[in-house]
């Protein structure tokens, strides 16, 4: 039996503010489980569950996640984004306008495939752009919007310039 993600959404806060801001993370700052690598084909959003359980949250701690599924990206919706997630290190005003977008694993070790950015802004970033009015400097990484100077989510190798290229490209019109 494969592990199921609990859902407990009374222990989320209900979102009462437009979203301003779209923020990118790698899992591996928070679920640490060595069943959730990149390039592994299976479905493995549902071993960020431990984690869940481990740190008692109510839902994973991003809105999205980007999993690689077979040959593919594929983002899944983690916490739905009526509810907020939770950033200590992030000033509230920020992140009580923000939609949390993870990409499974870590990219402190591996170059990001040119698909997984493209899949990121056609499917993710592009559609929040259009829905909500924002631009591209409305979109972060979590090492640009945090406190922690030490951060390097959502990893070295990812760099926001390819993210913006991509997000220029599929613009919605
Ligand atoms: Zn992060």
């Amino acid at each position: 039996m494969p592990t199921r993600i609990p859902l407990r959404p009374s222990l989320l806060k209900v979102r009462r503010q437009t979203v301003k801001w779209i923020i990118v993370h790698h899992t591996a700052e928070m679920y640490d489980n060595p069943e959730a690598r990149i390039d592994n084909p299976k479905f493995q959003v549902s071993a960020l569950a431990k984690g869940v359980l481990e740190k008692k949250q109510g839902d994973i701690n991003y809105h999205y996640v980007i999993d690689k599924i077979q040959n593919d990206y594929q983002p899944i919706i983690t916490r739905p984004f009526v509810y907020l997630c939770e950033w200590d290190d992030i000033e509230a005003n920020i992140n009580k306008r923000a939609i949390h977008v993870a990409i499974l694993g870590s990219y402190d070790f591996k170059v990001p495939e040119s698909r997984m950015y493209q899949v990121l802004a056609f499917r993710v970033l592009n559609p929040f752009m259009k829905m909500f009015n924002l631009s591209p400097n409305r979109i972060k990484l979590h090492r640009d919007v945090s406190s922690n100077t030490e951060l390097t989510c959502p990893g070295d190798f990812i760099d926001r310039g390819r993210i913006i290229a991509q997000v220029r490209r599929f613009v919605v019109k």
